[in-house]
C-alpha cells in the first residue's frame, strides 16, 4: 500500500478523552473512531489489525477441531425465558421491540442460541463430541465503557460451545480450549496466563480467564512469579490426545495465580514470598465448563450407548477479540508510538524514502515494494512528499516491526537501511539482503511467507 492512497488518519494532538496508552495511541494512528460511548468505527488500520487477530482465532480453533460457524447478532428473548436468563441478566443486556410488538435482545453472549440450535439437529451420543464456534459483535450496555476497545458496548468476541456425552468429555474439550488460547495469545506476541476465576452463580472449579499482565489492567491479580517464565512454544500437540492436553492444563495451572475474585490468601502465602506478585492484568479470555445447565433447562438431551436420554455436558470459552488490540498494545509501545508484535502488525514493514522526486530513491522504493509484495509480504511505503523527520514519526507511531529507509546517499553505496522498531537499531545492507530477512522473519508467522 502506498500511504498517498490509503487512509491514515493520523492525529498530531494527543485526544484528551483517552486515558490509557493504548486507548491514546489507537486514535492518534487513527485506528478507530468513537461512533457512540463505546462503540467504534474500525478505520482501516486499526481493522486490519482486527482481521490479523480473528484469523489467528479462526487457524487455532480449527487447528483444535472445533467448528466455525455464524450465530446472528439480534435474538429473540424467548430462547432467553427459557433459560431463565432474560431477567436475570439486568440492564447490561439492550433490549429491542421489533413492528409486530415481538421482544428482541443483541446478543450478549450466545448460550441459548447455540442450545436451540443443538436440540433442533442432534439426538445421539453418535454426533459427540461437538464443539462449534464463531466470532461475532456483541453487546453489552456496560454502565462504564472506558479505555477505547478495552471495555466497549459493542465489542467482537469469539465464543465457542462444547457439546459432550460426559462430564470427563467435557472436560477434554475445556482442557483442548485451554491449550488452543495459549498458542493463540503467544501467536499474537502476549503472554496470558490462566488464572483460576469465580464460577458466578454456577459455580465449580472449572472455569480459567486469561490475563495479558498491565498496569492498567482492570482487575487486580495475584501469582507465583515462576508462571510467568513458562511458554508454549511451538510444540506439537495432538488435540484428541486426552492425556497430552490434560498435562499442559496441569503445567500451566498448577502454580498459584488467582484474580481477586477467588484469591485465597492463606494458600497463597504457601508460595516462597520471594515469588509473590501482586499485579494488575486485562481479561483477554475465559474458559468455562458448565455441565449440565443449559441442556437441562432447554432440553438438549441425546440418547446414550444403552438407549437412555440425558442432558449433553456443556462449556463456553470466549476471546475476547477487539479487547486484544488494547492489551498487546498496553504489553507493546513506547513513548513513541506502538511497536506491534510480528504476527498481527498491520503491514510488515514500512518503506520511507528520504527524498521523494529524486530518480534514484523513487526507483529503489518501487522496485523494493515490488519485490516485497512478490514475496506475499505487504509493505506500507510513505511516498508522501514530507520531511523524513515527520515520516520516522508516523511510522513509529503506527508501529510497523520494520522499516526500510531509503536514500540517494544510501543508494550510491548501493545500499538501505532496515530498522527494528523494537530495538531502535538500523543495519545497512543491499536491499535484497533487507527483503531476505523480512521474510525469514515472518515465514514462522504467516504460511504465505516462503523463500
Ligand atoms: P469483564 O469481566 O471484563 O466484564 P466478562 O468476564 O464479563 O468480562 P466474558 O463473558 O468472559 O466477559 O467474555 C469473554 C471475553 O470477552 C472476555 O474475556 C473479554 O476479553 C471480552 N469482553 C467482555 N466484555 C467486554 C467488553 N465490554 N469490551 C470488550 N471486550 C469484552
Ligand atoms: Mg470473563
Amino acid at each position: 500500500m502506498r500511504l498517498t492512497r490509503y487512509f491514515l488518519p493520523v492525529l498530531k494532538e494527543t485526544p484528551s478523552e483517552a486515558q490509557i496508552a493504548s486507548h491514546r495511541l489507537m486514535l492518534r494512528a487513527g485506528m478507530i473512531k468513537q461512533a457512540s460511548a463505546g462503540i467504534y468505527s474500525w478505520l482501516p488500520l486499526g481493522y486490519k489489525v482486527l482481521k490479523r487477530i480473528e484469523t489467528i482465532v479462526h487457524e487455532e480453533q480449527v487447528r483444535a477441531g472445533h467448528i466455525p460457524m455464524l450465530m446472528p447478532t439480534l435474538q429473540s428473548a424467548d430462547l432467553w425465558r427459557e433459560s431463565g436468563r432474560y431477567d436475570d441478566y439486568g440492564q447490561e443486556m439492550l433490549r429491542i421491540t421489533d413492528r409486530h410488538g415481538r421482544d428482541m435482545l443483541y446478543g450478549p453472549t450466545n448460550e441459548e442460541l447455540i442450545t436451540d440450535i443443538f436440540r433442533a439437529h442432534v439426538g445421539s451420543y453418535k454426533d459427540l463430541p461437538l464443539t462449534l464456534y464463531h466470532i461475532q459483535w456483541k453487546f453489552r450496555d456496560e454502565i462504564r465503557p472506558r479505555f477505547g476497545v478495552m471495555r466497549g458496548r459493542e465489542f467482537l468476541m469469539k465464543d465457542g460451545y462444547n457439546f459432550d456425552l460426559t462430564k470427563e468429555d467435557a472436560l477434554h474439550a475445556y482442557n483442548r480450549h485451554l491449550v488452543s488460547y495459549l498458542r493463540s495469545y503467544e501467536r499474537m506476541g502476549l503472554q496470558a496466563i490462566p488464572m483460576r476465576a469465580d464460577g458466578g452463580p454456577i459455580g465449580g472449579d472449572y472455569t480459567h480467564e486469561f490475563l495479558v499482565l498491565a498496569e492498567t489492567g482492570e482487575s487486580e491479580v495475584f501469582y507465583d512469579s515462576e508462571i510467568t517464565d513458562l511458554r508454549f512454544g511451538d510444540r506439537d500437540i495432538d488435540y484428541d490426545n486426552v492425556d497430552q492436553c490434560q498435562s499442559v492444563l496441569e503445567e500451566f495451572t498448577s502454580r498459584y495465580a488467582r484474580t481477586d475474585e477467588t484469591h485465597d490468601a492463606e494458600i497463597f502465602a504457601q508460595v516462597p514470598e520471594a515469588r509473590q506478585r501482586v499485579a494488575r492484568g486485562i481479561e483477554v479470555g475465559q474458559i468455562f465448563y458448565f455441565g449440565t445447565k443449559y441442556s437441562e433447562a432447554m432440553g438438549a438431551v441425546v440418547s446414550d450407548r444403552d438407549g437412555n436420554r440425558v442432558p449433553v455436558h456443556m462449556g463456553s470459552h470466549g476471546i475476547g477479540v477487539s479487547r486484544l488490540l488494547g492489551a498487546i498494545i498496553e504489553a507493546n509501545h513506547d513513548d513513541n508510538g506502538i511497536i506491534w508484535p510480528e504476527g498481527v502488525t498491520p503491514f510488515h514493514c514500512g518503506i520511507v524514502n528520504l527524498k521523494q522526486g529524486d530518480a534514484a530513491a523513487d526507483a529503489a522504493c518501487d522496485e523494493i515494494y515490488k519485490a516485497l509484495s512478490a514475496k506475499g509480504l505487504e509493505p506500507l511505503y510513505d511516498d508522501r512528499a514530507e520531511r523524513a523527520g515527520g515520516k520516522f514519526a508516523t511510522m513509529d507511531l503506527i508501529g510497523l516491526p520494520w522499516r526500510i529507509t531509503v536514500g540517494p546517499r544510501g543508494l550510491a553505496n548501493g545500499v538501505v537501511e532496515l530498522t527494528s522498531r523494537r530495538m531502535g537499531e538500523s543495519v545497512e545492507m543491499k536491499p535484497e539482503d533487507a527483503i531476505a530477512r523480512l521474510v525469514e522473519i515472518y515465514a514462522p508467522h504467516f504460511g504465505h511467507i516462503q523463500n
